[in-house]
């Protein structure tokens, strides 16, 4: 029995591996964003996954110890975060929860829209008013409350990539422009330059995709962390954040996302991605029918922000293991 088991953890790390191999190659077509000059550090056909299940059974494949900057990915750890400390009402009030089809860093409907309420917190304009709710006057408070929740997720306390973050503060001058609009329709809080500074520090967090995959499995278990047994955020919450990543995850891709692969995923443009499988019996070959989190990196980005090869490689997981929730 326990050998079957073995030899069946092999083959499913086989197939991982030859994805990987299948898929790599695309991060030749992939380039690097200009307003992160540190990024471009990274090696372009570098991708790596981890699958993980709720016993804990875990894959790897390719890169998957690399670590990387959280980036977009961010946005969805503050969003549940500014949940727990401040009510989904009060959240609400501040963003909504409508998919844009405009780029991440758009600032066109911010002017067209309720008097400047961000569309959806996976936007930047949206992530930065959500760093402005984080409790705490100063950056270093908001921030601390960031890492202490994601320490509970992680079992570890990540740390910032200082050289990343300085090399996109030094120029984020959309980023600004978009924080400084909202100070001016009242969608921010505070200070300006504390949210923007949250904001920057929170995407230059590092992690690797066992992390991320693990965030994805609490996310597929509405909360719940299988490991710590700990109910970590609201069913409510977690079901909202699936419902922004499938609509929203991948910025302009994300009906792409929904249509193709079928899985709730947020991206990053550090070229990770994060993806939540819910817990679905009736699939024969889905190697985690009680759910599992995926995580990917892959650095080489598309024009739209998301991992070329790491799109990829979701979308072949997807149909081969027929993880679509459709
Ligand atoms: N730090 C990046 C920015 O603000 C994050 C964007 C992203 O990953 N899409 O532009």
């Amino acid at each position: 029995m326990q050998n079957q088991l073995l030899d069946q953890k092999q083959a499913w790390s086989d197939q991982l591996n030859q994805w990987v191999q299948e898929t790599q190659h695309f991060g030749e077509k992939g380039n690097f964003v200009d307003y992160i000059p540190d990024l471009i550090d990274a090696n372009r056909t570098d991708l790596g996954v981890t699958v993980m299940g709720m016993d804990g059974t875990t894959l790897h494949a390719g890169q998957w110890s690399t670590y990387f900057t959280l980036q977009s990915i961010s946005k969805m750890i503050t969003f549940i975060l500014a949940c727990l400390q401040r009510g989904l009402s009060t959240v609400m009030e501040f963003v909504d929860v409508e998919p844009t089809g405009d780029p991440f860093n758009s600032i066109i409907r911010l002017e067209a829209n309720h008097q400047g309420k961000p569309f959806n917190p996976f936007i930047n304009a949206g992530a930065i008013t959500i760093s402005s709710l984080l409790v705490g006057e100063h950056t270093e408070e908001k921030l601390e409350s960031v890492i202490d929740f994601m320490e509970l997720m992680i079992g570890r306390r990540p740390h910032i990539n200082e050289k990343v973050y300085r090399s996109e503060e030094k120029i984020a001058f959309r980023n600004r422009a978009l924080a400084y609009f909202l100070k001016e329709t009242g969608y921010l809080e505070g200070e300006v330059e504390t949210a923007l500074d949250v904001y920057f520090r929170q995407c230059a967090i590092e992690v690797n995709t066992t992390e991320l995959a693990l965030i994805g499995l609490i996310l597929s278990q509405d909360g719940y962390h299988p490991f710590t047994k700990k109910q970590l955020f609201e069913e409510k919450i977690a079901k909202i954040v699936k419902a922004l990543m499938l609509t929203c995850g991948l910025y302009n891709a994300s009906g792409k996302l929904a249509a193709f692969v079928g899985i709730p995923a947020k991206s990053g443009v550090s070229g990770g991605i994060v993806a939540a499988v819910p817990a679905r019996n009736c699939k024969s070959k889905n190697p985690f029918p009680d759910g599992c989190g995926i995580g990917i990196y892959g650095p080489a980005i598309d024009s739209i922000g998301n991992s070329y090869a790491g799109t990829k490689l979701l979308q072949q997981l997807s149909r081969e293991w027929e993880l679509n929730i459709f």
